[in-house]
């Protein structure tokens, strides 16, 4: 089953708006019952429920339509126990101090429950800042250090990595990919021929092929007739699960079309399964695109299509151009088949 299985990814993303208004991808993270929110611009369509369970927002660029939803996701996670996680460019944990700076806090430490926002500002050199505001301690900055990203790893867990960099929209402006290190499947049948029951124990076992744990390495089972039954890794592997490439997904917007930005744009989405890319311009209006900082429609197909990337999904259209949208897609689309 070459490239995962279709019917059961783990990263199911959608755009937050129609493509006419504000950027923004919520990836919903199956089995975990999490969220993942690319750009924080309009969220009035996402339900609180699915902001709740975001646990890590990415910010290419605080430009208002990418990060103005700040607020949303704040009224509604406020007097929850919870940490969220935030990602953004140079200057980010200044601009999510100025978020919180915006509103008085003196009832905050009253509330039983604490509201962490972790931010983290991405810099060009390699490293970031990190700071943290508690709602315990009226949001304000603290925590604060810098540390190295290796090579722009942003999250590294067993079963999801997230990686940035850094592109040119006359302002720095950062572009995502999400990827499963590896897709298992567990076949159903194979289980029943070792005598194990499915159960909790398979998430430990993805998450040790995640971790490429030696095949030797002891796994614990229940058995189907009760009690445990211990099996090497490997003989699992052999015989009642498929190993794949995982799922990866691109996010990139605001971005002009420059060489070095055509280069980390087709390095960082390199045959991800679905590339998010902005496409505000219509092909004809290059000039003014490259005014602007932005991509065109032909631009984005070429760039998608030079990445190797499966499908592209063209956003971030302009608002002059309201009533081509069907235009605008066929642009993208030939320019994506024509390379
Ligand atoms: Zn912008
Ligand atoms: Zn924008």
């Amino acid at each position: 089953m070459p490239g995962g299985d279709p019917l059961n990814p783990l990263l199911h993303p959608q755009l937050v708006n129609p493509p006419f208004g504000d950027p923004g991808v919520l990836v919903e993270v199956r089995f975990e019952r999490r969220c993942l929110l690319l750009d924080l611009g309009d969220l009035s369509p996402v339900p609180p429920r699915l902001l709740l369970r975001t646990t890590h927002g990415f910010v290419s660029h605080t430009h208002m339509d990418h990060f103005a939803g700040f607020d949303r996701l704040l009224r509604v996670c406020l007097g929850r126990e919870k940490a969220l996680h935030l990602f953004g460019p140079p200057g980010f944990v200044d601009r999510v101090a100025g978020k919180f700076a915006a509103y008085t806090w003196n009832l905050a430490p009253g509330y039983a429950a604490d509201f962490v926002v972790k931010a983290t500002a991405v810099e060009e050199d390699g490293t970031a800042l990190t700071a943290e505001f508690h709602s315990r301690r009226s949001f304000a900055r603290e925590a604060e250090r810098i540390v190295r990203l290796d090579g722009g790893l942003l999250v590294a867990e067993d079963a999801l990595a997230v990686r940035t960099v850094t592109l040119d929209h006359g302002i720095p402006s950062l572009a995502f990919r999400i990827e499963e290190p590896a897709h298992v499947n567990v076949f159903r049948d194979g289980l029943d021929r070792l005598g194990l029951a499915v159960g909790p124990w398979l998430r430990d076992l993805k998450r040790a092929v995640f971790r490429a744990d030696n095949d030797d390495a002891p796994i614990a089972a229940p058995g189907r007739d009760g009690g445990t039954v211990v099996l090497p890794l490997g003989r699992l592997k052999a015989e009642a699960l498929s190993v794949t490439a995982g799922q990866a997904i691109a996010y990139v917007v605001d971005a002009a079309f420059t060489p070095d930005n055509a280069a980390r744009i087709t390095d960082l989405a390199r045959d991800v399964d679905l590339l998010f890319i902005e496409s505000p311009f219509r092909a004809a209006d290059a000039e003014t695109a490259a005014a602007r900082r932005h991509l065109t429609t032909e631009q984005a197909g070429r760039l998608g299509a030079a990445a190797g990337a499966r499908r592209v999904v063209p956003f971030h259209f302009s608002p002059r151009y309201l009533g081509q949208e069907e235009e605008m897609r066929r642009e993208v689309e030939s320019a994506f088949r024509a390379e």
